[in-house]
């Protein structure tokens, strides 16, 4: 027996298999320093626990509207309202499984075996699998070199009749770039007069540095909401740090999310009542819990920046958003420490048990992604091994692990 083609030939999300290697050797008494997972560690806000508790508490647990629970949908219109200064009704908002169900369900909804979605590099883990998912085909545009935001030129150029979607996340995992307004500005226009549909999956939306505030495409748009070409994603997981509730959304034309809502109906019903209440609860709640999160992440930039610095030949584009950065190691690799980010994030793992993501994965070859969503101590720690493991200049003998370890590739 086997199984289907189709599914076979889908790649295992890498960061959840990382999870799984460290979380293996930790179980073996290994000291892990995970600079893979890109997950905040601060406590669910506590509005969200007692709102999702007081559900439970009342033993009415049971299927909600396919798109969510109105009033959860009122909450987002609110949102988005407040967020993007656009007005949108329920009926252009669908509550799904996370963002990453969101993404996924409305890629199925607007494209046909066959056809291209542009997917802009460095892009998400997840976003060329999903394509090929839906039977179409992911068409790759990188940044040029020295930048992480991609050209108008070069995506425009990427545009055929087949294209169908193009994804844009910004703030971006993996790179921690914000897009600027410019570019935003003059894509939507060149979607719109292509027909092509864009998904501006914003899950980061909340999570910049430096004062700025992220520029997002439902800003850009000149069509309203139902006659446009915009499907915004974003969710509770990264700004309230409530990635095991599972809920995310999109707002986007109502003629899609209707069908969304089709897809949804025969494949997850709708989101669970509990998490739903939960992340009702996290948008009409305090918003300082976003904002405490926001500047821890933001000091722990500082320190990623710093101790980066710190390693000798590696080159860093300073993240301005997100939780991430996508450190260049081209100048390092070689027979020593590995000549690819396969090999690099193997052999961090091996000599200093660090966990990093290779940037392969995320159609960036010789980086590194490092997620800084951990406590500032891990981010230090992690940092401390991995000048150890790759900067010769650096002392050869260190300690962790309650062992002293000695560099003997130089
Ligand atoms: N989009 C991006 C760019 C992400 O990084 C993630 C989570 N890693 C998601 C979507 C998925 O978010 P959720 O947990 O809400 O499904």
């Amino acid at each position: 027996m086997s199984v289907g083609q189709h599914a076979g030939a889908i790649a295992e999300s890498p960061t959840m298999a990382l999870n799984e290697q460290a979380r293996l050797l930790r179980e073996q008494g290994e000291s892990v320093i995970h600079l893979g997972i890109g997950e905040p560690k601060n406590r669910t806000p506590p509005a969200a626990v007692e709102a999702a508790a007081a559900k439970l508490a009342g033993g009415e647990i049971k299927y909600t509207p396919t798109t969510g629970v109105p009033s959860f949908k009122k909450a987002i219109v609110e949102y988005t309202a407040r967020n993007y200064g656009r007005e949108v009704a329920p009926a252009n908002v669908i509550v799904c499984d996370g963002a990453k169900q969101a993404i996924f369900n409305a890629l199925y909804t607007l494209i046909d075996p066959g056809q291209e979605v542009i997917l802009l590099a460095p892009y998400w883990v997840s976003y060329p699998e999903m394509v090929k998912m839906c039977g179409s085909t992911p068409v790759l545009v990188s940044a040029p070199e020295g930048s992480f935001e991609p050209r108008l030129a070069d995506i425009e150029r990427a545009m055929t009749s087949r294209t169908r979607v193009i994804i844009v996340n910004s703030p971006n995992n993996p790179s921690g770039a914000v897009f600027s307004a410019s570019l935003l500005g003059e894509l939507i226009p060149a979607c719109e007069k292509r027909g092509i549909y864009l998904i501006m999956d914003d899950i980061y939306h909340k999570l910049v540095f430096d004062g700025a505030i992220a520029p997002s495409c439902l800003q850009f748009a000149s069509r309203s909401i139902d006659q446009g070409n915009i499907i915004v994603v974003n969710g509770v997981a990264k700004t309230y740090g409530m990635t095991g509730f599972r809920i995310g959304w999109a707002v986007g034309p109502k003629d899609v999310v209707k069908v969304m809502a089709n897809v949804q109906s025969q494949t997850t019903s709708c989101s669970s009542v509990l998490t739903q209440a939960g992340a009702e609860a996290a948008l009409r709640g305090p918003q300082e819990v976003v904002e405490e999160l926001r500047r821890t992440i933001e000091s722990n930039r500082d320190l990623v920046v710093a101790g980066l610095a710190a390693i000798r030949g590696v080159k860093l584009i300073k993240p301005l958003g997100t939780f991430y950065c996508l450190p260049d190691f081209r100048e390092l690799l070689g027979e020593r420490i590995g000549s690819n980010s396969h090999q690099l994030a193997a052999f961090l793992l091996q000599k200093a048990r660090v966990v990093t993501v290779p940037g392969k994965d995320f159609g960036v070859e010789g980086h590194l992604r490092l997620s800084y969503a951990g406590s500032a101590d891990e981010v230090i720690e992690g940092l401390r091994r991995m000048r150890w493991a790759l900067d010769p200049a650096s002392s050869s003998e260190i300690s962790f692990g309650g062992k002293s370890h000695r560099r003997d590739w130089f």
